[in-house]
């Protein structure tokens, strides 16, 4: 489980994130929404300690992330997957030295082992085979694959998945979604998606948190977004460009 409570956000006189909270639960998919600028990406990186907010906490399983010392978070950070807006995969390297990057750094897993794992990954994400492969060489879609392939090297118990569904085919999309949900499941991982397709809230989002100009504008789960009480809530989100 992870908590966010009152988390700000400035850059210079930006004020980007305004007192967010929310709770993000284990074995769910969790999905942030919003308009571009909202800062989506922003509380995502506070969240995984790439910002460090001007205030709140971030617990992950009741555990205040700021409290603790660059080398106390690195359990935390071995717990944690993350695929970036951009897949940012390392362009210089293979899918496979992509995939066993964070392994080399955090595990003492013998050469094969590490092998045995990055394959395990590149055929949990339907891309067996390419290990040899470079970025340049792959579609956006494999991008993300590989991207994500990374993110669960380490069988994260938190997952954050910025925008994999950007830039995909709606098929591709659906796609990349079913298999965040199933790697949800099979670590009983927290799993936190932004994203700006309506189809992932629909199909996946078990708790949407929406972020409007740095502010809570609403939370619930997709079925809570279906139901007349908060229609007006679902025409503005279906008429918003997210
Ligand atoms: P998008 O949907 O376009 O990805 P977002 O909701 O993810 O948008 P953020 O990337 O969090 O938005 O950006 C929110 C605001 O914070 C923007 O005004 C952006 O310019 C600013 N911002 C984000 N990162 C930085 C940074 N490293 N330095 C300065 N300003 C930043
Ligand atoms: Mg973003």
């Amino acid at each position: 489980m992870i908590q966010i409570e009152h988390i700000y956000k400035s850059f210079g006189s930006n004020e980007v994130l305004k007192g967010i909270d929310a709770t993000f639960e284990p074995g769910k998919v969790s999905l942030i929404i919003g308009g571009s600028g909202s800062g989506k990406s922003t509380l995502l990186k506070c969240m995984v300690g790439l910002h460090e907010p001007d205030q709140g906490r971030v617990l992950f399983n009741g555990q205040d992330f700021s409290k603790l010392s660059f080398e106390d978070r690195i359990p935390v950070r071995k717990e944690i997957g993350m695929l970036f807006q951009n897949s940012a995969l390392f362009d210089s390297m293979t899918v496979e030295q992509n995939i066993i990057f964070s392994l080399d750094m955090f595990t003492d897993m013998s050469k094969s082992e590490k092998l045995d794992r990055a394959n395990f990954c590149l055929e949990r994400v339907n891309l067996k085979g390419r290990n040899q492969l470079y970025p340049s060489e792959l579609s956006g879609g494999m991008k993300k694959r590989v991207g994500i392939a990374r993110a669960i090297a380490m069988s994260p118990k938190y997952l954050f998945c910025d925008e994999p569904n950007s830039g995909l085919d709606p098929e591709t999309s659906i796609l990349i979604d079913e298999l965040i949900l199933e790697l949800t499941q099979e670590y009983n991982a927290t799993t936190i998606v932004v994203t700006h397709d309506m189809n992932s809230v629909m199909g996946i989002g078990e708790y949407i948190l929406y972020l409007y100009k740095g502010q809570k504008f609403w939370e619930g789960s997709n079925q809570d977004m279906m139901r007349s009480d908060v229609k007006e809530l679902n025409d503005f989100v279906f008429a918003s460009p997210l």
